[in-house]
């Protein structure tokens, strides 16, 4: 499914593993770990690092771990805990027989800050929140130490235990690391390891009303589970030394066993024409200007997986794209190459019109009707091929005829002959039309010696047009999909994303027809409409009456923007 191992373009995490490998450091094991917090559902952005988490387990025979990072109470759902169960499992990995959770770990987290405050490494800070910004200093300027700060270990403790048995008001004091106010790292100007904050956890309910700090926890839940290289995006670079420092003074303690996890920054992946900040996300949905988290416009896993794209090209798209210490943005055309490459060679052709125009085909028998042959892969003989109904009414794409054709249209117009796909040659003899002068209807002949769609006398025609026999044909929805933005970079120009959405981003074609073996798809299946793109069946379907999605068109825009940059 991945791309073969000598083609992949290496990176400077891999080659960082095989350097520890080569130097013994954590006796030859690699352990990875995927930590999502619960607070929406998986996007794009973190399929790149589950894929590069996962992957790299894969590749060196070591472990990856699925873990929920749920330490913050008041923004995680069960649902969401599903839901990325859910798309992990779907992009294809593995994490054992289940998930692991940060929760999990808040007695050995509390037991953790004890051992800081016995040590001298942790005071009880009773600043307001405001005094405790205002002496935390800035870039050039160094922070002031808390009137606090020197507290007894016997009154630090006293206190956090206060805190952890309920006797102090939320945000009337936090437990802070001792470290060093003046610190060219403002991360390391004595952080807040702990807080006092009265909410129900989704699963340790109210048996707290402390919790750590998301710096303070994700170190100490790396080095429980052993994990060798913990791998991040580029924001958490200045909390590397704080990550060091806390679990060096743990495995001091005898706390935690050496060798420690490492931890490794990445540029995140930013995407054109999307966002992939889980805030964002959430307003789009919340806001209703989606129908949810798996409407097949959103980045999120659930919503490509329901627009038809497939694990194996997100996982192609990851690889490709590669890893960098540098932020840049990634064009969504690169993903939807990914797809068509992909589906080209695994979605069976099939026929749909979707802006249907009524053809009689008037000297073909009435009431005959014929199974011609349609391949169902060009791609791949194997996938062999079916029957299509061919009859005397049959709808071609309005798209496909013009009255009044200009130079280039070679399609169908009055007086002239094309082929249809599998089946004959017709010519237009007249053009039927309403009482608003619109076309409604083209009267054709057919020629009965080009069955199959070649000419005996080798007549050439230059167009191949897809139909449906209309007395065939399943009535069917199609949803047809754009960007969800107008702008490459939502809210660059504007400073409101919600201002840049496109409100062309969905159109809705009720009276659609495609062949009959169609009607009852399974849904998540992926077709080629021929002459028009990639195709799924949506879960909204019912019994004859198929919705489908729009994966992505025919038409390679990345082929092209690939061409101009040569060029
Ligand atoms: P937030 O922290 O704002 O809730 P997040 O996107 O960082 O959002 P997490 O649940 O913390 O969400 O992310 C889980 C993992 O996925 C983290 O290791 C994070 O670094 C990684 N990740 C998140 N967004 C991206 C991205 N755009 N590209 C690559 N990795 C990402
Ligand atoms: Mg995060």
């Amino acid at each position: 499914m991945t791309t073969p191992e000598a083609a992949r373009p290496s990176h400077f995490i891999r080659e960082m593993i095989t350097r520890d490998i080569e130097t013994n450091k954590y006796g030859r094991r690699v352990h990875t770990r995927f930590p999502p917090e619960p607070n929406g559902y998986l996007h794009i952005g973190h399929a790149k690092s589950i894929c590069l988490n996962f992957g790299l387990a894969e590749e060196f025979g070591g472990k990856c771990n699925l873990r929920f990072d749920d330490t913050n109470p008041e923004k995680e759902e069960q649902e969401y805990v599903d839901s990325i169960i859910d798309s992990v499992r779907w992009l294809g990995f593995d994490f054992g027989a289940a998930p692991l959770y940060a929760s999990d770990y808040f007695g050995f987290m509390y037991q953790a800050a004890e051992y800081l405050i016995s040590a001298g490494h942790a005071y009880v800070d009773s600043q307001t929140a405001d005094e405790m910004r205002e002496n935390r200093g800035t870039l050039t300027a160094p922070g002031k130490d808390s009137p606090y700060r020197g507290r007894s270990v016997d009154e630090n403790l006293r206190l956090f235990r206060e805190m952890r048995d309920g006797r102090h008001p939320d945000g009337a004091m936090v437990l802070r690391a001792k470290i060093d106010m003046a610190s060219g790292n403002i991360n390391m100007r004595d952080p807040a390891v702990y807080r006092i904050k009265r909410a129900e956890h989704h699963r340790t309910g109210n048996t707290w009303c402390i919790y750590p700090m998301y710096t303070y926890a994700h170190p100490i839940e790396d080095a429980i589970e052993k994990i060798t290289h913990s791998v991040c995006t580029l924001e958490f670079e200045d909390q590397r030394p704080f990550y060091d420092w806390l679990l060096e003074r743990l495995a001091e303690g005898g706390l935690l066993e050496r060798p420690l996890p490492q931890q490794i920054e990445f540029a995140r992946l930013n995407m054109s024409h999307t966002v992939l900040s889980k805030r964002k996300l959430i307003t789009l949905v919340g806001q209703g200007h989606v129908r949810g988290w798996d409407d097949p416009r959103m980045p999120t896993i659930a919503g490509f997986r329901r627009r038809g794209y497939t694990p194996a090209a997100i996982r192609n798209f990851c690889e490709r794209i590669g890893l960098a210490k540098r932020d840049s943005v990634v064009e969504m055309a690169l993903l939807e190459f990914c797809i068509r490459e992909d589906l080209n060679l695994r979605a069976p052709r099939k026929m749909a019109v979707l802006r249907p125009l009524r053809v009689v085909i008037e000297n073909y028998p009435e009431g005959q009707t014929e199974e011609l042959n349609a391949v169902n892969n060009p791609e791949d003989p194997g996938m062999g091929s079916r029957k299509v109904p061919f009859s005397r009414v049959i709808y071609i794409e309005q798209d496909d005829f013009r009255e009044d054709p200009p130079k280039q249209f070679f399609r169908l117009a009055p007086g002239r002959e094309v082929r249809l796909r599998y089946a004959y040659f017709i010519t237009c003899t007249r053009v039927v039309k309403n009482d608003r002068q619109e076309v409604v209807e083209l009267r054709c002949t057919y020629d009965p010696a080009t069955r199959g769609g070649d000419s005996p006398d080798g007549r050439k025609v230059k167009a191949t047009l897809h139909w449906v026999s209309a007395d065939h044909a399943a009535g069917a929805e199609v949803r047809l999909y754009d960007h969800l933005f107008r702008t490459p970079e939502p809210g660059a120009g504007t400073g409101n994303f919600l201002e840049d959405l496109n409100p062309g981003s969905l159109e809705t074609l009720g009276q659609c027809y495609v062949e009959p073996s169609l009607r009852d798809g399974m849904p998540g299946s992926t077709f080629q409409f021929e002459r028009l793109g990639y195709f799924c069946v949506d879960a909204d379907s019912s019994t004859g009456r198929p919705v489908f999605n729009r994966t992505v068109t025919l038409k390679d825009t990345w082929a092209k923007i690939e061409k101009g940059k040569k060029g």
